[in-house]
Formats: C-alpha cells, sequence, structure tokens
C-alpha cells in the first residue's frame, strides 16, 4: 500500500465492480496481486498496472501481493526481479506477500495429474507444426489429435516420464481436453506443459516440465486466493481457459478475471521486447537511460514516484488501449516541480560578459528567492561579479526590434540584478563571439534604473568567479515518429537530438555542494538535478527532468496551420 497518499483515484469500471461485490458481499474484502514476469525491466505501462492493482488494495483497505510469473525459465533471472521489487518500493507501494509461481510448481503439477485423472487432460505426441494445423483457424475448426484419446494410464505414464526427463523437448507435451472445434481458439485444446530442459533461476533443476501462463497463472491467483484478477486486454481471449481451468480442479477459490487497456505513450515503445533491443543493440546507454520509458530510465531522468503516480491517475482505467500524448506525463512532473522546486541560474551555453565599470576584486551580494510564489522556500546570496557569463541564445549580433534580450547598445536587466548595456562585442577569428564588454548601471538594482527608462528584457546569469563547472544533458523524445512501434524497423525511427550534452555549463555557485538528489529549476531553463551514475564531487553533471514548457505541443501547433 501506498506510503504517501495521493489524490483521490476517481471512478473506473473496475472500482465499480468492486464496490458492487463489496456491497453485495461476494467479497468481504479485495485481494489483488501485480504478477510480472521477471524477464526485464518494468516500464510506465507496468506503472499503470502497478497503481491500479496497489491503488484498489489501498482504496478498499484490501491485500496486494507482488507475484514473480516465472516460467519461463530462459528469459528470466534474479537480477530482474530484484529490479522489479525496487521498482515498486521506488513507486510508494508495499506488497502483503512477495510470490513466485515457481512456489507452487508442486501443487500445479498435481492439479495436472488430477486434470489427466479426470480425462480432461492428455499428453499430445504431435510436433509444434503438426499442432499448429490441427488448431485449425479462425473460419475453420481444429481436428483432434491423433494421440488424443490415449487412456488415462498411458497419460499418466508418459506424463510421469516427461517429469523424469526420459524425452526430449518437443517431443511430447500435455494439453487440456477442452475442445477442438470451438470458435474461441484458445479452448482447442491448450498446452498446458511442456518439456524445458532449462535451469530455473529458484527451482534450479528440479524440473524439466514447466508449465504454461494460461494454466499457472489462474491457479496461483486461486492459491493465493485472489478476489479481482487484474489484467491488460490482450488476456480477453484467455478468460475462457482460466475459467476452465478453475471449474475443473479441486481448489475452492475461483477469482474472476477484469481484463483492462494497456498503455502506449507517444514517441516512445513500451514492449520489454523492443526495450530490450534497443539495449543490447547499444542504442540507449542501458535499461536506465533517462530517454527510455522504463521506471529506471524515469527515475534516473528525475522524474518523482509521487508525478508517475499522478500520471496514472490522469489517463485512468478504461476498457481500450489508450495512446497518451507525452505531453501528460510531462506535465505530471512539471506540476510536482513547480511548487516545490526551488530556482536557481544554469547557463548552459556561456559566453563571458565582462563588465567594465564594475571594480576587479568586489563581490557584491545580491538576494534572490528560492522560489516566486513560496516564500516560505526562502532566498540566498548570488554573488555578482566584474565578470559573468550569460547564455549565446540570450545574445544576438543583429537581433529583430523584438528580441528583448541583449544586442550591441542594448540593455537587458539580469535577473535579480543590475541593468547592463552590451557596448563592445569580441570576435574570434571566424567570427564567433567570445566576450561581451558591457557597463552596468548602478541604480538599476530592485527594478528601477537611474532615469526611469524601462528595460523589457530580464535574463539569467552566473558570476564567473564563483560560477561551478557542470555537464548538462538535455533530453528529448528517443523517437522521431508519434508510433514508432508501426514502423518496419523501430530502431531506424530514433530521434538523433534526443540527447544533446553541454560539457561547459556554469552553475550557479550554490549548486556546487548542493544535496545530490535534490530537483532545481534553472530559471528560464527547466527542471534539473544531478545524475546518479555519472555526476561526481569533481564533475557534476546535470540531467533535464522536463523542460519549462511543452515546446512539442508549438512545433505540433506551427505544423499544423502550415
Ligand atoms: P511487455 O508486453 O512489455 O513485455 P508484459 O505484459 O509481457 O509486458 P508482464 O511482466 O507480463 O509484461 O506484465 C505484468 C503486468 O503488467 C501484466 O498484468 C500486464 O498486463 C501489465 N502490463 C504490461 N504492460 C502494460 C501496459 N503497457 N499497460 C498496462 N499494463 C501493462
Ligand atoms: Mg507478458
Amino acid at each position: 500500500m501506498s506510503n504517501e497518499t495521493n489524490n483521490p483515484a476517481p471512478a473506473n469500471f473496475i472500482r465499480n465492480i468492486i464496490t458492487d461485490d463489496l456491497n453485495n458481499g461476494r467479497h468481504e474484502s479485495t485481494y489483488t496481486r501485480f504478477p510480472p514476469e521477471p524477464n526485464g525491466y518494468l516500464h510506465i505501462g507496468h506503472a499503470k498496472s502497478i497503481c491500479l492493482n496497489f491503488g484498489v488494495a489501498d482504496e478498499f483497505k484490501g491485500k496486494v501481493n507482488l507475484r514473480f510469473d516465472d516460467t519461463n525459465p530462459e528469459k528470466e533471472s534474479e537480477e530482474y526481479m530484484r529490479s522489479i521489487q525496487d521498482n515498486v518500493e521506488w513507486l510508494g507501494f508495499e506488497w502483503d506477500k512477495l510470490c513466485h509461481s515457481s512456489d507452487y510448481f508442486e501443487r500445479i503439477h498435481g492439479y495436472a495429474i488430477e486434470l489427466i485423472e479426470k480425462g480432461l487432460a492428455y499428453v499430445d505426441s504431435l510436433n509444434a507444426d503438426e499442432m499448429r494445423e490441427y488448431r485449425g483457424t479462425l473460419k475453420e475448426p481444429g481436428k483432434n489429435s491423433p494421440f488424443r484419446d490415449r487412456s488415462v494410464e498411458e497419460n499418466l505414464n508418459l506424463f510421469s516420464r516427461m517429469k523424469a526427463g526420459e524425452f526430449k523437448e518437443g517431443e511430447h507435451a500435455l494439453r487440456a481436453k477442452i475442445d477442438m472445434s470451438s470458435p474461441q481458439i484458445i479452448m482447442r485444446d491448450p498446452v498446458i506443459y511442456r518439456i524445458k530442459f532449462a535451469h530455473h533461476f529458484r527451482s534450479g533443476d528440479q524440473w524439466c516440465i514447466y508449465p504454461m501462463y494460461d494454466f499457472t497463472h489462474c491457479i496461483s491467483d486461486a492459491i493465493e486466493g485472489i478476489t479481482h484478477s487484474l489484467c491488460t486486454l490482450e488476456f480477453q481471449d484467455n478468460r475462457a481457459v482460466y475459467d476452465w481451468v478453475l471449474d475443473n480442479i479441486s481448489i475452492d477459490c475461483h477469482p474472476r478475471q477484469y481484463e483492462f487497456g494497456r498503455l502506449n505513450l507517444k514517441y516512445t515503445v513500451l514492449s520489454k521486447r523492443k526495450l530490450n533491443q534497443l539495449v543490447t543493440e547499444n542504442a540507449v546507454d542501458g535499461w536506465d537511460d533517462p530517454r527510455l520509458p522504463t521506471i529506471a530510465g524515469i527515475r534516473r531522468r528525475g522524474y518523482t514516484p509521487a508525478s508517475i503516480r499522478e500520471f496514472c491517475r490522469e489517463i485512468g482505467v478504461t476498457k481500450k488501449d489508450s495512446l497518451i500524448e507525452m505531453t501528460v506525463l510531462e506535465n505530471a512532473i512539471r506540476h510536482d516541480l513547480e511548487n516545490t522546486a526551488l530556482r536557481t541560474f544554469g547557463v548552459l551555453k556561456p559566453i563571458k560578459v565582462v563588465i567594465t565599470n564594475f571594480p576587479e576584486d568586489k563581490t557584491e551580494w545580491i538576494t534572490a528567492k528560492n522560489h516566486p510564489k513560496d516564500e516560505s522556500l526562502g532566498t540566498r546570496d548570488i554573488p555578482f561579479t566584474r565578470e559573468v557569463y550569460i547564455d549565446q541564445d540570450d545574445f544576438m549580433l543583429d537581433p529583430p526590434k523584438k528580441f528583448f534580450r541583449l544586442g550591441p547598445d542594448r540593455e537587458v536587466r539580469l535577473r535579480y540584478g543590475y541593468a547592463i548595456k552590451c557596448n563592445e562585442v569580441i570576435q574570434d577569428d571566424s567570427g564567433n563571439v567570445v566576450e561581451l564588454r558591457c557597463t552596468y548601471d548602478p541604480e538599476s538594482a530592485e527594478g528601477k534604473t537611474a532615469d526611469g527608462r524601462k528595460i523589457k528584457g530580464i535574463i539569467h546569469w552566473v558570476s564567473a568567479k564563483y560560477a561551478v563547472d557542470a555537464e548538462v544533458r538535455r533530453y528529448d523524445r528517443l523517437f522521431r515518429l508519434p508510433n514508432p512501434s508501426n514502423a518496419e524497423n523501430f530502431i531506424d525511427q530514433l530521434n538523433p537530438d534526443s540527447l544533446v550534452v553541454f560539457p561547459n555549463a556554469k552553475l550557479e555557485s550554490s549548486l556546487g555542494n548542493s544535496d545530490k538528489k535534490a530537483r532545481f529549476q534553472f530559471e528560464r531553463v527547466g527542471y534539473f538535478w544531478q545524475d546518479s551514475k555519472d555526476s561526481k564531487p569533481d564533475k557534476l553533471v546535470f540531467n533535464q527532468i522536463v523542460s519549462l514548457r511543452d515546446s512539442w505541443a508549438r512545433i505540433e501547433k506551427d505544423q499544423q496551420n502550415n
């Protein structure tokens, strides 16, 4: 259950079902579970499922398990398991029990034998291609396997020899005997056990037969006493098998499965397989690359757990898959940081400004607000000296009239400080601006000017003498297409500008020894925090968590208007 409380969850069809079940006495309390397969890192789509399952437990004072659905030993690992636990905790949730489907292998095997004994399961010896052929299509019914009518004894014998490792992989499989002509293809005698000589990261080499998802999931839910088994829409057809299994084995619990829509996010991919490909092909810097929609990446980028929970609340839970704008996610963190992040100054692309009428050795300390609205966040003193840095973007050699920043013979105000006027521009041999020589108006402190003249532009700056050097990384959409999953080769659609590095940024001195986990707004630039992996005391690295405004909304609008 969550440690911090969020806004109340809005009503959705699942909450309505649960409320109804509780009111009608069908259940006394709720028991949900989040059942990831430990075969990769969790992504923001999983966060939706986590917030739903743990949110139900929270709201209805029920219980919730974290269950690892670990029945594909080749793809699963301890490392993935640990990262999943860590991610769920980071999101602010606590599970009642930590479970594994592998905890139930013995019992699941027992239920398979029960089905065989009841004549409801048989060992099939068709190979995979033949099985597919016999299964039929949506238009054509399937055909019974020639092995379908094996006797109970023969089935028990073969199944025990499968378990004993007497056969090769694929030689036999155990299938539920349901109906080869069912209009639901999934009901055409689904395989419930297959032979796999794989070392399992928990059960070791104890088993060489493993139960399939459709057989494992319902039984695991029933063993744990789950009331509402919430999964995504692609499992809608599987519900028939879920119910068939529980109706035909001796277990006195029959959870109900409900399906909800998957989350998809624009300009990224939410599939463990695709994410895995990005990582293994080195298209990104590991699972926690700040551009990835993995929980690890989002976390390293600087999103807060509260912002992710808020995002999940915002998108809601419906019976349709959704394709959500990235802006919805970004707005959730902006909303969080707007009120809490301390304001500071950071200059990403510095140009030096020499204030020729300010004494060389003097430092003047200027009081600056830590937050424009929240006075409780206090103030700090920032040093003003003869040399300061401003951002290259705040200067133009030949500015248009409406450029209210600095240009030759123009005047601009340094935020919280004085007005400065540019008298001389120093360029190198190739014409790059390397230094600006300015004068300041000593009577222009606190928004005033000596003669009452108005100065429109206000820019950020840092003292050259006191500034801290840092590398700043700015991130953008990972893909250049809104729905890269539809592209023939999604990796070709990566956005080449998804990471822009500013190696020579100059930051306000207070950032030099700031809390490594603090999130800041660099005024006029964006929200930032230190990169947990690469930032070191002698080489600070800051990540942009999110920009101040949604620049993509403007780009898209411009495109529509043209
Ligand atoms: P992927 O398709 O990314 O590999 P998965 O569904 O195979 O994901 P699981 O480990 O099986 O991953 O998922 C655990 C739970 O999270 C399941 O209940 C699944 O339905 C849910 N889930 C996975 N992806 C999403 C998503 N995009 N939106 C909502 N829920 C999701
Ligand atoms: Mg899955």
